[in-house]
């Protein structure tokens, strides 16, 4: 008994050796493209990138006046089916201002996931409100509802248009589920308890642009959708992020508020609020007009890649995040999931010894000091993908 024991545990060990070798191999041949290092997500400029960026220069409208801004705003919206969109400086600029609209406010309570980049937590914590961190699922790494639904049945209290959690007396004054690396969370399902406990919704799409739910682009089942442009998300400009949303006044409030809420006057500095100076610049649009152009070529480019892992660790038996049924993933950062922490942690310590950057996912934000007194549910799921998930190099391949 003992020794068959001792045995399988070797066995298993040799074959995980042998996996990892293997794969290494595997991933320095799908990015042959690259010299030394395989970075985790790169920026891809193959469109009108440079000659929309010398228009910025040549009219001299690189700040916060200029066409592209508005050109951008109008392109993504009808990408996405929104009907309207904001441009702002960054995606975590985007989520205060959405949480900001949505009427969230000091002491309220916001209902998010632990599963998250702090920037979600933090959005928060700029409105002086608190995170509630509600578990996420297995199969899509995004909120449970079933989860979401018992935090409701056992803590909120619906009075008038609004819901209460009748333990603390604070206000739950929104919902944050996050789309994590461009799946869609069963974000249906979410928006449906949410309004039946009026809690309105805004979906920290952050990760998600080109990705949809039942034929919807994520973003657009909320009350707001948030978007980040950052250097390594699928689409970029340099720095940026954009609020989307169907409710024309939200649009109008988030454009106002971003812009230092200033009114109009035809000399006069007159500003009627205490407003962000959260705007895109000319130049930051200008790279996005050109990057959303070619985004289905990034799209499909980074989709053969992802089939290309599958088949690869299907044949060793790792699990690869796969799209749920009803649902189209962006494939923004590929990643499997190792059988134990042990195996997630030897091969992230190989890989990066080799010049590949593979990633851990975020460290749980209720394990984070700032975080660690919140309001949460057992997070079993959520501390299960933490110990297992290992992102992939993911960018678009110039040689594919
Ligand atoms: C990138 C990201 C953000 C923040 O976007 P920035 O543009 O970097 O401010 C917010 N939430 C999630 C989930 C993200 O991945």
């Amino acid at each position: 008994m003992t020794i068959r024991t001792k045995e399988s545990i070797w066995t298993k060990k040799c074959k995980s050796i042998k996996a990892t070798k293997e794969t290494i191999a595997f991933i320095k041949n799908l990015f042959s493209d690259r010299a030394d290092l395989i970075p985790l997500h790169e920026p891809y400029f193959g469109g009108k990138e440079k000659i929309y960026l010398n228009e910025c220069i040549e009219s001299t409208f690189v700040s916060s006046v200029g066409p592209f801004v508005n050109q951008f705003e109008q392109q993504l919206a009808k990408y996405c089916g929104a009907k309207n969109a904001v441009a702002v400086v960054n995606g975590t600029a985007a989520l205060h201002i959405g949480l900001e609209v949505l009427g969230v406010g000091n002491n309220d309570e916001v209902i998010t996931q632990s599963l998250t980049f702090v920037a979600t937590a933090n959005a928060i914590s700029y409105c002086g409100a608190k995170p509630v961190f509600i578990d996420v699922e297995k199969g899509s790494m995004g909120m449970s509802p079933s989860a979401l639904r018992l935090f409701l049945e056992t803590n909120g209290e619906k009075r008038e248009n609004e819901c209460y959690n009748k333990k603390t007396g604070n206000k739950i004054s929104a919902c944050l589920p996050m789309h994590t690396y461009g799946f869609a969370a069963d974000i249906d399902q979410i928006c449906e308890i949410a309004r039946q406990w009026n809690i309105p919704v805004i979906e920290d799409a952050a990760e998600a642009i080109g990705s949809s739910f039942k034929e919807k682009s994520l973003g657009t089942f909320g009350d707001i959708g948030v978007f980040s442009f950052n250097g390594n998300k699928i689409i970029t400009a340099g720095g940026g992020g954009a609020l989307i949303t169907n409710n024309t006044e939200y649009a109008e409030r988030a454009k106002h508020l971003t812009t230092t809420a200033k009114t109009y006057h035809q000399y006069e500095f007159l500003h009627d609020q205490i407003g962000y100076n959260y705007r895109m610049p000319n130049l930051n649009a200008a790279l996005l007009c050109a990057q959303l152009e070619g985004i289905e070529e990034i799209l499909s480019n980074k989709r053969r890649l992802a089939e290309e892992y599958k088949n690869y660790f299907d044949s060793i038996g790792v699990p690869f995040r796969w799209e749920s049924p009803n649902s189209i993933a962006n494939f923004w950062l590929m990643c499997i999931e190792t059988e134990t922490k042990l195996d997630r942690d030897s091969f992230l310590k190989e890989s990066n010894k080799q010049g590949i950057m593979t990633r851990p996912t975020w460290q749980l934000m209720h394990k984070l000091p700032m975080y660690k007194e919140c309001i949460k549910d057992n997070q079993i799921n959520a501390q299960y993908l933490a110990e297992r998930i290992i992102n992939l190099p993911s960018s678009y391949r110039t040689n594919a």
